[in-house]
């Protein structure tokens, strides 16, 4: 059957492209009306994965980026008529994209950005310069690293909970990162609808429209790892807002608060270490927790007795979460994904599509009662956690998998 669908597309290729009669083959393009239009293989390395680029798009005037031109000489005219009514239709496409990011982007911040788009993914990229390890990568190697990071992290992402793609709602992600304030407060509320404030962030987390807007705010901005740590916390929103049957836009932070932020504390944790993130709609700061051992301090908490209720934690919305809530609202998620991160989707998905309570959504999704989470969940801390602090990526041992179980 596939061979079969094969030698028809085959055939109808072969049709489309075929000569008129009387007229003669074309050995410049084998009678296709196309030529190959080279791109340097760094380039192709680059580019891999990428829709567009305004970068690579301006270094490419003749054909925008494209892997071919009509043929110049062709002895085929009715081939080389076909083949440039489809070059001018890419090359218009391509061109009405670039003119849109420029209008929507650089002609609000007054600024050059350089723009790309992948699958997933949308980035305005206008720091001149950032410097990963001891290289200086300027903007357009720049938003290229983040563009691999953000398309790695939503692989990733997907992977960890056992899912495909045809389990998201496919909503493009969009990043704009600025290294003028002026640019970034500009754009804000044109973007997100709300202003930059105190932050180096704002967003409004889809689905539908899901978009970040950032000033690399040299005050707050650490090192690249920072700006990267941040930015996996905020894409975390971004993308699990996105999983099953999401719906409405900020409902995970409005409605499942601790479900919200523990996901993303749970892959800042995992990938890097403590977490060093707050969202600008998340009230107050990180006081004098950032970058202190989360495992260590719920752990001290359990064996104190001095720890929420769990109850009163999964009552708010992100923004009432208080500095403890936060790290009990990364316990519970990383409770639940070391138990089976593959029925997290489902619990997701009970939140955001079905607005199931956290009680009954924890029953369709776990099996587990509140009852039954509560004792779970402690044992998990006295069993999994340490009281000795440290530094760098958690990443657990799945239940049931430890030597001996
Ligand atoms: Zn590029
Ligand atoms: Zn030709
Ligand atoms: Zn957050």
């Amino acid at each position: 059957m596939r061979a079969c669908v094969l030698a028809l597309v085959l055939a109808l290729h072969a049709a489309c492209l075929a000569q008129e009669p009387g007229e003669p083959l074309c050995g410049d393009c084998h009678t296709t009306g196309k030529i190959p239009h080279p791109q340097k293989p760094a380039v192709l390395e680059q580019e891999q994965g990428v829709e567009y680029c305004s970068f690579w798009m301006d270094s490419d005037p003749e054909a925008l980026a494209l892997d071919w031109v009509v043929c110049p000489n062709c002895l085929t005219p009715s081939v080389q008529q076909k083949a440039r009514l489809e070059f001018d239709a890419e090359f218009a496409r391509r061109k009405a994209w670039l003119e849109e990011r420029r209008a929507k982007v650089d002609k609000v911040t007054r600024t050059e950005s350089v723009h790309i788009q992948t699958k997933h993914f949308l980035i305005a990229w206008d720091i001149p310069k950032i410097k990963v390890g001891r290289k200086i990568l300027k903007a357009h190697e720049a938003a290229h690293l983040y563009m691999q990071r953000a398309e790695g992290l939503f692989a990733y992402i997907l992977d960890l909970h056992g899912i495909t793609e045809a389990q998201t709602l496919g909503t493009r992600f969009e990043i704009y990162m600025f290294e003028s304030e002026r640019a970034a407060r500009t754009i804000a509320p044109i973007m997100t609808d709300l202003p930059l404030q105190g932050d180096p962030k704002v967003q409004i987390v889809g689905p539908k429209i899901s978009r970040m807007v950032w000033w690399d705010d040299p005050a707050k901005i650490i090192d690249d790892e920072h700006r990267h740590q941040m930015c996996v916390h905020c894409l975390s929103h971004h993308i699990h807002h996105d999983i099953c049957l999401g719906q409405y836009t900020f409902w995970l932070f409005k409605s499942y608060g601790w479900m919200y932020e523990g996901l993303a504390f749970y892959l800042e944790h995992r990938m890097f270490g403590p977490p060093k993130t707050t969202c600008s709609q998340e009230a107050g700061g990180f006081g004098n927790y950032r970058d202190k051992s989360w495992e260590a301090l719920v752990k001290k908490d359990v064996i104190d007795g001095t720890y929420p209720n769990f109850q009163d934690v999964i009552s708010k919305a992100a923004d009432a979460l208080t500095d403890q809530d936060r790290r009990f609202a990364w316990s519970y998620v990383d409770y639940l994904m070391w138990f089976d991160p593959h029925k997290m989707p489902q619990l997701i998905t009970a939140m955001t599509g079905e607005q199931l309570p956290t009680r009954d959504a924890l029953r369709k999704a776990y099996d587990m009662s509140v009852g039954q989470f509560v004792d779970g969940w402690l044992e998990f801390v006295n069993t999994e956690y340490s009281t000795r602090p440290s530094k760098g990526p958690i990443v657990r041992q799945p239940r049931g998998t430890k030597k001996g179980e």
